[in-house]
Protein backbone atom coordinates (compact mmCIF):
# COMPACT_ATOMS: atom_id res chain seq x y z
CA UNK A 1 0.00 0.00 0.00
CA UNK A 2 2.74 2.41 0.87
CA UNK A 3 5.22 0.99 -2.21
CA UNK A 4 8.31 1.97 -2.68
CA UNK A 5 8.53 4.99 0.27
CA UNK A 6 6.81 2.57 2.85
CA UNK A 7 10.25 0.15 1.51
CA UNK A 8 12.09 2.87 2.36
CA UNK A 9 10.68 3.68 5.64
CA UNK A 10 10.63 0.16 6.39
CA UNK A 11 14.22 -0.02 5.44
CA UNK A 12 14.73 3.54 8.00
CA UNK A 13 12.58 1.49 11.04
CA UNK A 14 14.75 -1.38 11.02
CA UNK A 15 18.01 0.52 10.91
CA UNK A 16 16.56 2.69 13.48
CA UNK A 17 15.03 0.78 16.15
CA UNK A 18 12.11 2.82 17.90
CA UNK A 19 13.87 5.49 19.86
CA UNK A 20 11.97 7.39 21.79
CA UNK A 21 11.35 11.07 21.72
CA UNK A 22 10.56 14.30 22.96
CA UNK A 23 7.60 16.69 24.07
CA UNK A 24 4.73 16.19 26.05
CA UNK A 25 1.42 16.56 25.04
CA UNK A 26 0.11 17.00 28.08
CA UNK A 27 1.07 17.97 31.59
CA UNK A 28 2.75 15.92 33.07
CA UNK A 29 1.10 15.92 36.49
CA UNK A 30 -0.01 12.49 37.51
CA UNK A 31 -4.23 12.17 37.66
CA UNK A 32 -5.01 11.19 41.55
CA UNK A 33 -6.05 7.78 40.48
CA UNK A 34 -2.84 7.47 38.63
CA UNK A 35 -0.39 9.05 41.35
CA UNK A 36 0.47 5.47 43.12
CA UNK A 37 1.40 3.61 39.54
CA UNK A 38 3.39 7.06 39.01
CA UNK A 39 5.12 6.63 42.66
CA UNK A 40 6.04 2.92 42.26
CA UNK A 41 7.89 3.60 38.62
CA UNK A 42 10.00 6.19 40.25
CA UNK A 43 10.65 4.12 42.75
CA UNK A 44 12.14 1.57 40.55
CA UNK A 45 13.88 3.77 38.43
CA UNK A 46 15.72 5.03 41.18
CA UNK A 47 17.12 1.65 42.15
CA UNK A 48 17.65 0.73 38.15
CA UNK A 49 19.17 4.30 37.30
CA UNK A 50 22.33 3.24 35.57
CA UNK A 51 20.03 1.56 32.84
CA UNK A 52 18.67 3.50 29.71
CA UNK A 53 15.26 4.80 31.38
CA UNK A 54 14.03 3.62 28.12
CA UNK A 55 14.60 -0.22 27.68
CA UNK A 56 11.36 -0.59 28.90
CA UNK A 57 9.48 0.62 26.11
CA UNK A 58 11.52 -0.71 23.72
CA UNK A 59 9.91 -3.89 23.14
CA UNK A 60 6.09 -2.55 23.64
CA UNK A 61 3.40 -3.34 21.14
CA UNK A 62 0.26 -0.95 20.45
CA UNK A 63 -3.19 -1.46 20.20
CA UNK A 64 -6.96 -1.25 21.08
CA UNK A 65 -7.01 -4.33 23.42
CA UNK A 66 -8.87 -3.36 26.32
CA UNK A 67 -9.96 -0.13 25.82
CA UNK A 68 -12.21 1.05 23.33
CA UNK A 69 -12.46 -0.11 19.55
CA UNK A 70 -10.46 2.39 17.44
CA UNK A 71 -13.71 3.48 15.85
CA UNK A 72 -14.83 4.67 19.03
CA UNK A 73 -12.00 5.85 19.76
CA UNK A 74 -12.27 8.06 16.39
CA UNK A 75 -15.36 9.21 17.02
CA UNK A 76 -14.85 10.15 20.68
CA UNK A 77 -11.87 12.62 18.85
CA UNK A 78 -14.33 13.35 16.01
CA UNK A 79 -16.71 14.80 18.71
CA UNK A 80 -14.09 16.35 21.31
CA UNK A 81 -12.56 18.19 18.47
CA UNK A 82 -16.20 19.61 17.24
CA UNK A 83 -16.08 20.72 20.79
CA UNK A 84 -12.57 22.27 21.21
CA UNK A 85 -13.74 24.39 17.67
CA UNK A 86 -15.70 26.02 19.60
CA UNK A 87 -13.60 26.97 22.53
CA UNK A 88 -10.35 27.54 20.84
CA UNK A 89 -9.52 30.08 17.86
CA UNK A 90 -8.02 27.87 14.85
CA UNK A 91 -6.11 29.07 12.07
CA UNK A 92 -7.51 28.56 8.86
CA UNK A 93 -4.48 29.75 7.14
CA UNK A 94 -4.01 27.47 4.03
CA UNK A 95 -0.11 27.98 4.05
CA UNK A 96 0.57 27.26 7.83
CA UNK A 97 -2.52 24.53 8.38
CA UNK A 98 -1.13 22.99 4.94
CA UNK A 99 2.37 23.13 6.13
CA UNK A 100 2.01 21.03 9.60
CA UNK A 101 -0.35 18.63 8.38
CA UNK A 102 2.09 17.66 5.77
CA UNK A 103 4.90 17.78 8.24
CA UNK A 104 3.04 15.61 10.69
CA UNK A 105 1.93 13.10 8.19
CA UNK A 106 5.57 12.49 6.99
CA UNK A 107 5.99 11.84 10.83
CA UNK A 108 2.46 9.31 11.57
CA UNK A 109 3.32 7.45 8.43
CA UNK A 110 6.85 6.28 9.98
CA UNK A 111 5.47 5.73 13.19
CA UNK A 112 4.04 3.06 15.17
CA UNK A 113 0.64 3.60 14.49
CA UNK A 114 0.78 4.65 10.70
CA UNK A 115 -2.58 3.39 9.46
CA UNK A 116 -4.78 6.02 11.53
CA UNK A 117 -6.29 8.69 9.61
CA UNK A 118 -4.30 11.93 11.65
CA UNK A 119 -5.29 15.36 11.47
CA UNK A 120 -2.62 18.58 12.66
CA UNK A 121 -4.10 21.78 13.58
CA UNK A 122 -2.73 25.41 14.64
CA UNK A 123 -4.33 27.25 17.91
CA UNK A 124 -4.35 31.12 18.16
CA UNK A 125 -2.89 30.90 20.93
CA UNK A 126 0.93 32.70 21.73
CA UNK A 127 1.76 30.21 24.89
CA UNK A 128 4.52 27.47 23.53
CA UNK A 129 2.63 24.23 23.66
CA UNK A 130 1.09 21.63 21.40
CA UNK A 131 -1.10 18.50 22.84
CA UNK A 132 -3.30 15.21 21.55
CA UNK A 133 -6.60 13.52 21.49
CA UNK A 134 -7.28 10.10 21.10
CA UNK A 135 -8.30 9.01 17.38
CA UNK A 136 -4.90 11.52 15.73
CA UNK A 137 -6.12 14.54 16.85
CA UNK A 138 -2.59 16.91 17.16
CA UNK A 139 -2.65 20.60 18.21
CA UNK A 140 0.19 23.24 17.62
CA UNK A 141 -0.04 26.38 19.25
CA UNK A 142 1.08 29.47 17.14
CA UNK A 143 3.87 30.28 20.36
CA UNK A 144 5.28 27.13 19.47
CA UNK A 145 5.77 27.84 16.00
CA UNK A 146 7.02 31.30 16.59
CA UNK A 147 9.09 29.73 19.04
CA UNK A 148 11.02 26.74 16.98
CA UNK A 149 13.95 27.65 14.82
CA UNK A 150 14.11 24.60 12.94
CA UNK A 151 11.89 21.79 11.18
CA UNK A 152 13.69 19.19 13.00
CA UNK A 153 13.07 20.71 16.75
CA UNK A 154 9.09 21.51 15.47
CA UNK A 155 8.69 17.31 14.18
CA UNK A 156 10.56 16.65 17.59
CA UNK A 157 6.97 18.12 19.46
CA UNK A 158 4.53 16.32 16.80
CA UNK A 159 6.49 12.96 17.20
CA UNK A 160 6.40 13.29 20.60
CA UNK A 161 1.95 14.07 20.72
CA UNK A 162 2.25 11.28 17.99
CA UNK A 163 3.65 8.97 20.51
CA UNK A 164 1.01 9.86 22.71
CA UNK A 165 -1.71 8.60 20.05
CA UNK A 166 0.04 5.79 19.12
CA UNK A 167 0.54 4.70 22.92
CA UNK A 168 -3.17 5.52 23.58
CA UNK A 169 -2.21 7.25 26.53
CA UNK A 170 -5.19 9.72 26.40
CA UNK A 171 -7.66 6.52 25.89
CA UNK A 172 -6.05 4.96 29.26
CA UNK A 173 -7.03 7.90 30.81
CA UNK A 174 -10.06 8.31 29.72
CA UNK A 175 -10.93 4.54 30.70
CA UNK A 176 -10.33 4.88 34.18
CA UNK A 177 -11.99 8.23 34.23
CA UNK A 178 -15.58 6.63 35.32
CA UNK A 179 -17.76 8.64 35.45
CA UNK A 180 -17.47 9.79 31.70
CA UNK A 181 -17.87 6.69 30.45
CA UNK A 182 -21.52 7.16 29.28
CA UNK A 183 -20.34 9.62 26.81
CA UNK A 184 -19.15 6.42 24.30
CA UNK A 185 -22.93 5.34 24.45
CA UNK A 186 -24.21 8.64 23.67
CA UNK A 187 -21.83 8.52 20.61
CA UNK A 188 -22.64 5.13 19.87
CA UNK A 189 -25.95 5.89 20.02
CA UNK A 190 -25.07 8.57 17.06
CA UNK A 191 -26.57 11.27 19.32
CA UNK A 192 -24.87 14.56 17.67
CA UNK A 193 -26.73 13.50 14.47
CA UNK A 194 -30.14 11.95 15.49
CA UNK A 195 -30.78 12.62 19.11
CA UNK A 196 -32.75 15.45 20.58
CA UNK A 197 -31.53 18.75 21.46
CA UNK A 198 -31.08 18.17 25.19
CA UNK A 199 -29.05 15.08 24.42
CA UNK A 200 -26.98 16.58 21.95
CA UNK A 201 -26.56 19.55 24.75
CA UNK A 202 -25.41 16.94 26.85
CA UNK A 203 -22.61 15.20 24.60
CA UNK A 204 -21.13 18.40 23.71
CA UNK A 205 -21.37 19.40 27.63
CA UNK A 206 -19.63 16.39 28.71
CA UNK A 207 -17.19 17.22 25.68
CA UNK A 208 -15.91 20.14 27.37
CA UNK A 209 -16.07 18.92 30.93
CA UNK A 210 -13.47 16.94 29.68
CA UNK A 211 -11.50 19.09 27.72
CA UNK A 212 -11.31 21.09 30.72
CA UNK A 213 -10.16 18.59 33.17
CA UNK A 214 -7.11 17.75 31.26
CA UNK A 215 -8.35 13.54 30.89
CA UNK A 216 -6.34 13.09 27.38
CA UNK A 217 -3.62 15.90 27.95
CA UNK A 218 -2.40 15.18 31.49
CA UNK A 219 -0.34 12.13 32.15
CA UNK A 220 1.89 10.53 34.47
CA UNK A 221 5.61 11.28 33.92
CA UNK A 222 6.51 7.50 32.32
CA UNK A 223 3.85 8.33 30.31
CA UNK A 224 5.95 11.32 28.56
CA UNK A 225 8.91 9.69 28.86
CA UNK A 226 7.15 6.67 26.37
CA UNK A 227 5.98 9.79 24.39
CA UNK A 228 9.69 11.59 24.48
CA UNK A 229 10.82 7.95 23.47
CA UNK A 230 8.52 7.07 20.67
CA UNK A 231 8.79 10.56 19.34
CA UNK A 232 12.65 10.78 19.23
CA UNK A 233 12.18 7.41 16.93
CA UNK A 234 9.44 8.27 14.77
CA UNK A 235 11.56 11.90 13.78
CA UNK A 236 14.59 10.10 13.16
CA UNK A 237 12.53 7.47 10.97
CA UNK A 238 11.20 10.42 9.26
CA UNK A 239 14.82 11.22 8.26
CA UNK A 240 14.98 14.19 10.86
CA UNK A 241 18.58 15.10 12.73
CA UNK A 242 17.26 13.71 16.30
CA UNK A 243 19.24 16.32 17.83
CA UNK A 244 16.35 18.90 17.20
CA UNK A 245 14.86 17.22 20.18
CA UNK A 246 17.43 18.14 22.51
CA UNK A 247 17.27 21.78 20.95
CA UNK A 248 13.62 22.21 21.96
CA UNK A 249 13.69 20.80 25.13
CA UNK A 250 17.17 23.23 25.75
CA UNK A 251 14.33 26.35 24.09
CA UNK A 252 11.77 25.01 27.28
CA UNK A 253 14.50 24.86 29.65
CA UNK A 254 15.43 28.48 28.86
CA UNK A 255 11.77 29.26 28.54
CA UNK A 256 10.85 28.15 32.10
CA UNK A 257 13.50 30.03 33.86
CA UNK A 258 12.96 33.05 31.97
CA UNK A 259 9.48 33.82 30.96
CA UNK A 260 7.89 30.72 32.48
CA UNK A 261 4.20 32.44 31.45
CA UNK A 262 5.06 31.70 28.35
CA UNK A 263 4.64 27.89 28.71
CA UNK A 264 1.74 25.63 28.00
CA UNK A 265 0.43 23.73 30.79
CA UNK A 266 1.91 20.64 28.60
CA UNK A 267 5.22 21.51 29.15
CA UNK A 268 5.46 23.13 32.43
CA UNK A 269 4.23 19.84 34.50
CA UNK A 270 6.67 17.47 32.08
CA UNK A 271 9.30 15.79 33.58
CA UNK A 272 12.08 18.31 33.80
CA UNK A 273 14.22 19.42 30.62
CA UNK A 274 17.57 17.94 32.40
CA UNK A 275 16.25 14.96 32.60
CA UNK A 276 14.65 14.85 29.35
CA UNK A 277 17.81 16.41 27.44
CA UNK A 278 19.81 13.38 29.36
CA UNK A 279 17.61 10.29 27.97
CA UNK A 280 17.33 11.88 24.59
CA UNK A 281 21.15 12.51 24.71
CA UNK A 282 21.93 8.94 25.89
CA UNK A 283 19.17 7.36 23.58
CA UNK A 284 20.83 8.86 20.95
CA UNK A 285 24.26 7.86 21.42
CA UNK A 286 23.48 4.23 22.44
CA UNK A 287 20.63 3.73 19.19
CA UNK A 288 20.83 6.13 17.01
CA UNK A 289 23.46 6.89 14.18
CA UNK A 290 23.98 10.97 13.47
CA UNK A 291 24.07 10.42 9.34
CA UNK A 292 25.23 13.47 7.75
CA UNK A 293 21.86 13.13 5.60
CA UNK A 294 19.52 14.00 8.33
CA UNK A 295 17.62 16.95 7.60
CA UNK A 296 17.15 19.95 9.94
CA UNK A 297 15.13 22.21 7.91
CA UNK A 298 13.60 21.54 4.49
CA UNK A 299 12.79 24.50 2.24
CA UNK A 300 8.88 24.57 3.38
CA UNK A 301 10.57 25.92 7.27
CA UNK A 302 11.94 29.36 6.38
CA UNK A 303 8.23 30.37 4.25
CA UNK A 304 6.20 28.50 6.92
CA UNK A 305 7.93 31.18 9.41
CA UNK A 306 7.99 33.69 7.11
CA UNK A 307 4.15 33.71 6.87
CA UNK A 308 3.82 33.68 10.22
CA UNK A 309 5.43 36.94 10.37
CA UNK A 310 3.17 38.20 7.93
CA UNK A 311 -0.34 37.22 9.62
CA UNK A 312 1.52 38.70 13.08
CA UNK A 313 1.56 35.54 14.91
CA UNK A 314 5.34 35.33 14.45
CA UNK A 315 6.43 36.19 18.27
CA UNK A 316 5.07 34.49 21.16
CA UNK A 317 3.50 35.69 24.43
CA UNK A 318 6.26 37.90 25.61
CA UNK A 319 5.10 40.18 22.73
CA UNK A 320 3.74 43.71 23.15
CA UNK A 321 1.83 43.02 20.19
CA UNK A 322 0.32 39.74 22.00
CA UNK A 323 -0.51 41.33 25.22
CA UNK A 324 -1.99 43.91 23.49
CA UNK A 325 -4.24 41.65 21.54
CA UNK A 326 -4.91 39.66 24.48
CA UNK A 327 -6.32 42.71 26.17
CA UNK A 328 -9.03 43.00 23.73
ZN1 LIG B 1 3.31 14.64 26.34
Amino acid sequence: MRGRGGERQRQWLSALVLAGLVFGSAAGLPHPDEALTACASDGTEVASQSRNPYDKFRRASYSNEGLYSEQEEIRLGEELHKQLQKEQKLVRDPLLTRYVQQLGERLARVSKRPDLDYHFFIIEDPTVNAFALPGGYVYAHTGLLATVESESELASVLGHEIGHVVARHGLKNFKRAQKYQFIVGLINLGIGAVGGESQAARLGQTASQLLAAGIFTKHSRDAEREADFLGLHTMYAAGYDPRGMIAMFEKLERLSRQNPDLLGFVFRTHPPASERIRNTQAEITDHLTLDPRLVRDTPAFPLMKRRLRELGFAQNGGSSAWRRRRLR
